[in-house]
Parts: C-alpha cells; structure tokens; sequence
C-alpha cells in the first residue's frame, strides 16, 4: 500500500479528567456511572450521537432474555438499567398480551413466566437513549459526544489520555486512569496493549437490524403459537434447553427462498424482538453476514449496503408468507450494524470455556454471571441456577499501566467469548472496572496493583453480587 507522513502539530488539550471511559454501550455506561458513584471525577466520549451501544444503535433491547425463574441474578447496574428503564415507561413486557393459555403455560413451565408475568422485558431501543442521558447527568459524569478515539496518548508503558476526532477537528483529553469501552478495544490497540483477533472467516457474524410497522400483533401471535420454535432448532444446546420456546423465525424466509425471491447464498433466521400496541415489531435480528472484519472500514460499508438489501428481501417475505404482515412497512433499520466479536485483549488472566461452562470460581472476583453461552454454536441458558465469578484480570491489559478493558473485549477464548459478550456481562466487566479505576487513584497505585478486596466491598455496596 502507497504511504504518505502525516505532519505532526500541536492539537488543543480541551479537558483533564480523572477517569475517561471512551464508549458509551453497556460497559461504558457501568463504568462511567459506578466510577462516579465511587467518587471521582469522570468523562465519558462516545462516537456516536447516543449512548447505548448495540442497545441504541442496532436497536438490541433484549438485555435481559436469558433470564428465567431460576436464574442467579448479578445486580449492580445491569439490572439497575432495566429497572430505570421500566420506571420510565423504556421497556415492554414481551409477553404480556399473549392470552393464548396454551402458550402462557407453556412458558409458566419453562420458567419464563411466574404466575402470570413474564420473568424479563424489552428495553424500548429509542427511549432508551433518554434513559441513560438522564443517568449520566444525575450521577455528574460529563458527556461528550460525536467524537472517535483515534489514538493513545502515552508515556513509555503508562496511558496518559487520547486524541478524538470530531467536527471540531483533533483535539486531545488528558485522564488519570481510561477505560476502553469500544466493544474493539480501540484504545487498547492504539496504546500497544496485545491483542487476539481472529481471521474474519472465523469471527462471529455481524448483523443489520430492522423494525416493522403496520402488524397485525394478534394474528402474528396466534402464528407464533401454532408455529412454536425451540432453541433446539438453531444451536447446540446443553440438552435442557432442547425444546424450549424461542422468538426464532425462519419459515417465512424458506419458503421466499424456495420461490426464488431470496438467493440460495443467502441465510435469513429471525429472531424477533418485542412488539408493540402500535402493530410495531421492534426489532428483527436476522440479517447476518459472516467474513467481515469490524475493524476494516471497506468490509463495514460493504455490509451495512448488503444488509439493507437483505433487510428488504426480509420485509418482502414476511408480508408475503407470515399471518399478521400483510401491511406491514419498514419501520426502522439500526443506525449501524451490529458486531458481534472483533478484537480481545491479552489479559493479566484469559477466561475460558472451562471456566464459564462449569462455575469457575477467583479470588479477584468483581461479579458473577449466570450460566448464559451464546456463540459459536454453542446455546446454554441459565435456567437451573448456575453462575461463574467474573475475575478482574480479564480486564487488565499487559504491558499498558492504568488501561482497562471491558465489554465485549475483554481477554478470553472463543466459547467464553460467547458468555463474557453477553450485556449482563458487559455491565459486569464494566462496573468492576469504574470501581477498580476510582479504587486505584485514591490509593495512588496503578490498575495492576489495585487493592481488590478495597474493590470488591464497593462493588457490594454499589449492589453487585461477587460470589
Ligand atoms: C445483532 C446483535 C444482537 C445481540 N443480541 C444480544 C442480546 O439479545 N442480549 C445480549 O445480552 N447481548 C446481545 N448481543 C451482544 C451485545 O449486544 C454486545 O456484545 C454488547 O453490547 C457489547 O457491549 P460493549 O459495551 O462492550 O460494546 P458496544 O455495545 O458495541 O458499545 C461500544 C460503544 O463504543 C463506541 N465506540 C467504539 N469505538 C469508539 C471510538 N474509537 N471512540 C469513541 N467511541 C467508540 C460505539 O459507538 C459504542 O457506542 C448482540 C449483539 C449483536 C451485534
């Protein structure tokens, strides 16, 4: 590839911060809010024009649905944004008008239900944005938007800040402790921190999301029911889970695709997300494109134009062959794709698929996840009560000082990458980190060093359960 040298220049400091956290999806948002809550000063900088994440952005309101009766919660603010966003009228209980008693028996059994209410609901993508705007002036935090990081500002081994770029050109923000927040380890790349990214014909795919209006919800309902998907038909599960109910849509798109109106080399299997009493069906996961590399720019624009192509080969055949879409329109497609998997951190420990399938237990534990794999063919819901220990040294990067990295890249094999992606999760590695950050200027040691007992009963006290 031809090169040019960019000219070097001075470029404006415009802020000083004690911790920055640079992403603003689940992670981010636990970071910046427990960092806070933990009393020191904090920015946040999100690329985009909201915070959210995959929630906002590609329009993922299910944080919540691995959750069944027997399920180990691990509190902190994953469930505190669920409960925030109930209070506000930001979340929709997915089943809450099926009155088809088969089916809500059917879910009674499966745990989904207790005594007629549903055990999870559905962030409402949309007004969740003005959920977390609301949560982050509360707590303080300040708030910068429309700016990308585009590189570590380092001395020797230690970070120092970042240079974001914006409308209003390169400028730079100069912090005690960051955390990166990106979902693909931006800063942490840019910093010199290792990291594993696999070849993009094995990463997990990424997806184009879309929303439909116009649906006729009673009929689509009644479809679900006399059509009943089981997780069995779309994953390798641990057994258990074989026959239990899942929003999983595929008949519509086989049958399109027996008539010739979407091409053989294209897959469509839809999950649907909630719906609404406007006839809405907010959110159809089903446009998925393997062999694109999320940090490669061609590959990104590549995909979110074929996926929109795909979208429309999607509403085509859900009009056609599914009760209720007869006029139904395009409501929404998300403001950007969705990544599944790019890069991960070395870590000071690399979580494994030992680890997250039987109930690893650490010393330096900043959370628990409950037993929830989703990925790389492997499908294991919590529904018997079984959790593993979230260990801090996922989140701490080698050779970079006073760095962490959490969310989706956090240091792990490919299996525990399916349950450590998970939002329930994020928000863990998240939380844990802000405290972590807080915890080691006050003592003046670095995030290696940090005092982990010190973290672990403010973690209890900000509500998070650790063992
Ligand atoms: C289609 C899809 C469906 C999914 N379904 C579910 C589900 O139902 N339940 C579940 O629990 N999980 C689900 N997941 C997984 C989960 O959504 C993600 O793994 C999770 O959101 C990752 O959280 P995060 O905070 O690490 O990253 P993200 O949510 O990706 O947030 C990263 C944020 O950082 C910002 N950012 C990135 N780079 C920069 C930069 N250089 N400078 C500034 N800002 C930057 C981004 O704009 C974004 O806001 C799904 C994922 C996808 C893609």
């Amino acid at each position: 590839m031809r090169m040019i040298d960019e000219p070097s220049k001075k470029i404006p400091i415009i802020a000083e911060t004690e911790i920055l956290v640079v992403g603003g999806g689940p992670a981010g948002i636990s970071a910046a809010l427990s960092a806070a809550r933990a009393g020191v000063e904090v920015m946040i900088v999100e690329r985009y024009g909201c915070f959210g994440g995959v929630i906002t952005q590609t329009m993922i309101g299910t944080i919540s649905w691995y959750r069944y009766a027997q399920t180990i919660e691990s509190g902190g603010i994953g469930l505190e944004l669920e409960e925030r966003s109930k209070s506000m009228d930001a979340s929709i209980d997915i089943f809450g008008k099926i009155k088809n008693k088969e089916l809500t028996d059917v879910l009674e059994q499966e745990g989904l239900m207790v005594e007629g209410k549903a055990t999870y609901e559905v962030l409402d993508t949309e007004m969740f944005k003005h959920v977390v705007d609301e949560m982050i002036q509360e707590a303080g935090i300040k708030p910068l938007l429309h700016c990308t990081v585009v590189q570590a500002i380092m001395d020797e081994d230690v970070i120092k800040g970042v240079i974001i770029e914006s409308k209003s050109g390169r400028q730079a923000i100069l912090a005690k402790r960051i955390i990166d927040a990106t979902g693909d380890a931006d800063v942490a790349h840019h910093a010199g921190a290792p990291f594993n990214k696999s070849p993009k014909n094995e990463l997990m795919e990424v997806t184009v999301n879309f929303g439909c209006s116009g649906v006729n919800i009673g009929k689509f309902l009644m479809y679900v029911y006399l059509n009943r998907s089981k997780f069995g038909d779309w994953g390798e599960t641990s057994g258990k889970e074989e026959d239990f109910f899942t929003t999983y849509l595929t008949e519509p798109f086989k049958k399109a695709q027996e008539a010739g109106e979407i091409p053989n080399d294209v897959t469509i299997e839809s999950y649907w997300g909630c719906y609404t009493d406007a006839g809405e069906i907010n959110s159809f996961n089903g446009i998925h494109m393997n062999n694109i590399d999320p940090t490669d720019v061609w590959d990104l624009t590549k995909a979110e134009i074929e996926g929109r192509k795909r979208v429309m080969m999607a509403i085509n055949a859900l009009k056609k062959y599914t009760p209720g879409f007869k006029k139904a329109r395009l409501r929404t497609i998300g403001a950007s794709l969705g990544t599944r998997e790019s890069r991960k951190i070395i870590g000071q420990y690399n979580i494994t698929e030992d680890d997250v399938r039987n109930e690893a237990r650490f010393e330096d534990t900043i959370g628990i996840c409950p037993e929830f794999i989703d990925g790389h063919g492997v499908c294991i819901m919590p529904t018997t009560g079984r959790y593993f220990h979230v260990p801090y040294g996922i989140i701490v990067p080698q050779k970079v000082e006073n760095l962490l990295v959490v969310g989706r890249a956090v240091a792990g094999d490919k299996i525990s990458h399916a349950a450590t992606r998970q939002m329930v999760c994020c928000t863990v590695t998240g939380q844990g980190a802000g405290v972590a950050a807080a915890v080691s200027i006050k003592d003046d040691l670095t995030c290696r060093l940090v005092n982990i007992s010190k973290v672990q009963n403010i973690l209890k006290k900000q509500g998070v359960r650790i063992e």
